[in-house]
């Protein structure tokens, strides 16, 4: 009998990320989706990178991403090679955008905001309004582009979530065209997300399930720009006793650097996992040694929202 000759290909190797925005410090609910990640990529033997998502200049708070960096550290994170950093990318946010452009499939939109919500029909997904396409076959006469767009169709976006099961989105009907450069020159964070993902190799994305309704968007991107699409989990968001996601907005408390094993502890009780309270009083690393050889995907619970006891 003939042995196979073929080596079969190894398997794409295990390579994950946490993504913060330095719109703030840490707070748990940012711990969550950074201990998730953490102990999903290395529980199978994979790299874990960081990204400081600092595209959105208007939004950063000076300090917070240093902050981030120190609290990490102090938590016992490790992630490998150098942090990425998005407001050093435009580059290559242009060379997509570009190609983009090149393949018909973004197009320059004149449209102001009071436009959009005067001739809009139907709330989009994020709460906004679903782009009516009026700048779709070319800018009005005279009028100068302010955003640049990419172009949606009616068919369904779907992709089946580790966590939350199959979501599908029809992009045109739910969110419209959407922007890849603001009128603000900058770039969305949607274009920005995608092509990180891409360019670090990223096969796992692990994050909190208030991304879930902007997933389809990156995976039509992705499509677009010829990229592979990564297996994606979205981790139940912690939400205060009124129902609301933890943020800087909801007044959540930065995490202490000297409180780690205790944090790091709730993070894990909150993703279903069965730690032992007295980690709390151990060191982090105790902690991590207890997760790296306890985690269990399949405890976390199948929920978008948890609320916190107040
Ligand atoms: N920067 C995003 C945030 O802090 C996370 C993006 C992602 O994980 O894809 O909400």
């Amino acid at each position: 009998m003939a042995v196979p000759s073929a080596v079969p290909e190894p398997a794409p190797r295990y390579r994950g990320r946490f993504a913060p925005s330095p719109t703030g410090p840490l707070h748990f609910g940012s711990l969550v989706a950074a201990v998730g990640s953490y102990l999903d990529a290395r529980t199978q033997g994979g790299e874990w990178l960081l990204r400081m998502e600092d595209v959105d200049r208007p939004r950063n708070v000076p300090g917070a991403a240093e902050q981030i960096v120190n609290t990490l550290e102090a938590y016992g994170f490790a992630w490998d090679g150098p942090v990425l950093w998005q407001s050093e990318r435009d580059a290559a946010y242009e060379a997509a955008l570009d190609a983009l452009r090149r393949a018909g499939l973004a197009y320059p939109c004149a449209c102001s905001r009071k436009e959009i919500a005067d001739s809009a029909r139907r709330p989009a997904v994020d709460g906004g309004l679903a782009y009516p396409g009026t700048c779709r076959e070319g800018l009005p006469p005279g009028r100068p582009e302010r955003a640049w767009r990419l172009r949606v169709d009616g068919s369904d976006t779907a992709f089946v979530d580790r966590l939350q099961g199959r979501l599908a989105q029809s992009l045109e009907r739910d969110v419209g065209d959407f922007v890849l450069r603001r009128a603000d020159g900058l770039f969305a964070y949607q274009l920005a997300v995608v092509v990180d993902d891409a360019a670090q190799g990223i096969t796992d994305i692990v994050r909190g399930a208030d991304l879930l309704a902007s997933t389809p968007r990156q995976i039509w991107l992705q499509q677009c720009l010829g990229y592979p699409t990564p297996r994606y989990a979205h981790l139940p968001v912690a939400a205060n006793a009124a129902g609301e996601k933890l943020s800087k907005q909801t007044l959540a408390p930065a995490l202490a650097a000297d409180c780690a094993a205790g944090e790091l502890v709730r993070a894990l009780c909150f993703l279903g996992q069965a730690v032992p309270a007295e980690l709390a009083r151990a060191r982090p690393a105790d902690v991590w040694a207890w997760g790296l050889e306890h985690w269990s995907f399949a405890a976390i619970p199948r929920q978008r929202s948890i609320s916190l006891p107040a």
